[in-house]
């Protein structure tokens, strides 16, 4: 009898090792990540991003959403260039001739649709930082709740106006928030290229901790180098904020993908295709 109950023991532990780490009673809280394009361009010369580097070298960017399916509703991240992009015969030309002349080969509307999920679906969403190719869609979701540092939403716009619609139900922030109250989506406070930058920290069921780090950093070679492009609002800021993003990676596990890296993005999977 004795060596029947050690047996059954034995078996059950095995079956329990079967399976490690893997909380799988617990119902996940971000189910999938979807990449979508939100423009693509050409920056005429990258040492705006990198002062004294790459001195009139020009090199491809891309603008970047992304939309995540959480247990408790669609959550999108950056909304990219305004679809009404997609419309210019010409694309988008920058005032300054060294900045990034953008293109929309897809309107976030038709990726959306793509997907099935409709305006209306998603729940919540936050930005990156206030600049046009970051902010262009955000009325197209007049009724979905915008998390925002308050030092973005409260820096003045253009001729002292307001970055966002007054009427667009808003969270404004101080730091970091979990988006969810489950940890799996948090906005990290990470100031500098504007007064209230911020970055995204999501955890997913199989593909791990990825930091989204939107304008933080612009392409590889300028995190590698800690490049402070010249226009940021604060060298200083920036500089910490890269540093905190680097203390996350290392804390988290987690990849660090940048919003307008091309050669990055390349490599990924883009909508319709998913992370997990
Ligand atoms: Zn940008």
């Amino acid at each position: 009898m004795k060596r029947a109950g050690s047996l059954a023991a034995l078996l059950l532990a095995a079956a329990l090792s079967v399976n490690p780490g893997h909380a799988q009673s617990e119902k996940p809280g971000v189910e999938k990540l979807y990449i979508l394009n939100c423009g693509e361009g050409v920056a005429g010369d990258i040492s705006r991003w990198s002062p004294g580097v790459n001195e009139g070298k020009s090199m491809d960017f891309v603008d970047t959403c992304y939309l995540i399916k959480h247990a408790q509703g669609w959550f999108l991240w950056d909304t990219g260039l305004s679809d009404a992009v997609a419309a210019m015969p010409n694309g988008l030309a920058p005032s300054d001739p060294r900045a990034v002349y953008w293109h929309r080969p897809k309107t976030l509307a038709a990726e959306l649709d793509q997907l099935g999920v409709k305006p209306a679906d998603i729940k919540a969403m936050a930005i990156s930082h206030t600049h046009p190719d970051h902010i262009g869609n955000v009325e197209m979701f007049p009724t979905t709740m915008l998390y925002v540092q308050k030092a973005e939403y409260e820096w003045p716009g253009a001729n002292n106006e307001p970055r966002f619609k007054p009427a667009h139900p808003v969270t404004k922030l101080e730091g970091d928030h979990d988006v969810f109250g489950d940890g799996s989506v948090t906005l990290l406070s990470t100031p500098g290229h504007t007064p209230g930058h911020q970055s995204l920290l999501v955890k997913l069921p199989h593909t791990g901790a990825l930091v989204l780090s939107g304008d933080a950093v612009h392409f590889k070679s300028n995190w590698d180098n800690r490049g402070v492009p010249s226009n940021n609002f604060s060298k200083e800021q920036t500089l910490a904020s890269m540093q905190k993003i680097s203390d996350t990676l290392a804390k988290e596990k987690a990849q660090l993908w940048i919003n307008h890296d091309k050669a990055q993005r390349d490599g990924l999977k883009m909508s319709p295709e998913f992370y997990d």
